[in-house]
């Protein structure tokens, strides 16, 4: 018999929401005209695109013509560092490798990572003094919330303290986005849209009026000039919709989130003794608990009999999946390689149900003994 399957690796990626379904399914077929022609066809695919436009804004509370539309937050985030143009780059050590690879595409950029401090969220100070500490630098990088361990980053202390300075901020508000409310006016914010229950494939940059932004893309002039190529009406409607059923949501959801994340690590940490939480008493999305296991229970070595128990959870993150090189993030967050090569990432969603945390509060200390054993 098939085991029963339980999902917790939403901040990998989240199942479609119905509402995002619904408005993909409608789109492909009222919305297939290009929504640049002047007729019928396309006036209908525009409109899908200008409604969900606002509800993108709606999200993170901007003005609908700050959203560029993009292919998701990998391709945000690269635009904004080729925006930034040459020098250097100040980022926190535990930005999504985006940050880090669009950098290194680019050449000659010079990468100046800001250590955090063991288990906490950044130090929006030692963020200042770095930037105050050499040429002024063309971008900085913090992160709203990270994807492996859910620290969240007061990334707001540092909005006016660079403004002041004319230094750009760019925040990768991806994991915050659908989970906690985002009222943050940084000069560019990143979100996607298969985090939140939308499609993937799209994603958005938020970018603040006047803040300067080089197209990657150049042909129709799509996107008002910021990112060429027809736009695809689905996978936009499908993004709005799910930014409006979580905005919506939320605070109801985020409690939710909280109460069934909150659950599953009390059951695990006393089923499972010398466990314990990365970035325990730091403030952290209400929906990730990242667990160092007990010495001996090497996460990479779970991972084929978690699967096979149906339990779909990350040991490090999504792009390391079937690595063991202990994940540089948890490294950068203060774990040991040890401690590092011993942490399970479980993350819930809106598809959640108590009995998926029944589930897996009876299947993950029962594997972890196994393999100790
Ligand atoms: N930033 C963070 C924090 C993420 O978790 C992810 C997804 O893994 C990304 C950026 C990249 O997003 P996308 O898959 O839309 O390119």
């Amino acid at each position: 018999m098939e085991p029963r399957r339980v999902y917790l690796d939403y901040n990998a990626t989240a199942p479609l929401l119905p509402a995002a379904r619904d408005a993909i399914c409608a789109a492909l077929d009222g919305g297939f005209g290009n929504a640049s022609s002047g007729h019928w066809a396309g006036r209908a695919a525009h409109a899908l695109v200008t409604e969900a436009r606002a509800e993108v804004a709606a999200l993170v509370a901007a003005e609908p013509d700050q959203v560029v539309f993009t292919s998701g937050a990998t391709e945000a985030i690269t635009q904004v560092v080729w925006s930034a143009g040459p020098g250097r780059v100040v980022a926190s050590a535990v930005e999504h490798p985006a940050v880090v690879g669009a950098l290194a595409n680019l050449g000659s950029r010079d990468l100046d990572q800001v250590p955090m401090p063991p288990h906490r969220p950044i130090d929006p100070d030692a963020v200042l003094a770095r930037v105050d500490d050499g040429p002024p630098p063309a971008l900085v990088a913090v992160m709203a919330a990270n994807n492996v361990t859910g620290i969240l980053n007061p990334v707001e202390a540092l909005i006016e303290p660079l403004r002041e300075r004319g230094v750009p901020l760019l925040v990768d508000a991806v994991q915050r986005a659908g989970k906690l409310p985002i009222t943050l006016a940084p000069d560019y914010l990143v979100v996607t849209g298969h985090k939140i229950g939308g499609p993937k494939g799209v994603g958005a940059l938020i970018r603040r009026p006047g803040a300067p932004l080089r197209p990657m893309f150049v042909g129709g002039g799509q996107e008002r000039g910021h990112r060429a190529g027809t736009e695809p009406v689905h996978l936009i409607a499908g993004f709005g919709a799910a930014a409006r059923a979580v905005r919506e949501g939320l605070p109801a959801m985020a409690a939710r989130y909280r109460r069934l994340r909150d659950r599953l690590e009390a059951g695990l940490l006393a089923a499972l003794p010398g466990a314990f939480t990365v970035g325990a008493e730091a403030p952290r999305l209400p929906n990730t608990l990242n667990l160092v296991l007990p010495e001996g229970a090497w996460a990479f070595a779970l991972s084929d009999a978690l699967d096979a128990r149906g339990l779909a959870l990350s040991a490090g993150s999504a792009c390391h999946a079937r690595a063991t090189q202990p994940a540089e993030v948890l490294l950068a967050t203060g774990l040991s390689p040890d401690e590092a090569l011993r942490a399970l990432r479980l993350s819930v969603g809106h598809g959640t149900s108590e009995a998926d945390i029944d589930a897996a509060l009876a299947i993950l200390p029962e594997v972890v003994r196994a393999a100790t054993a």
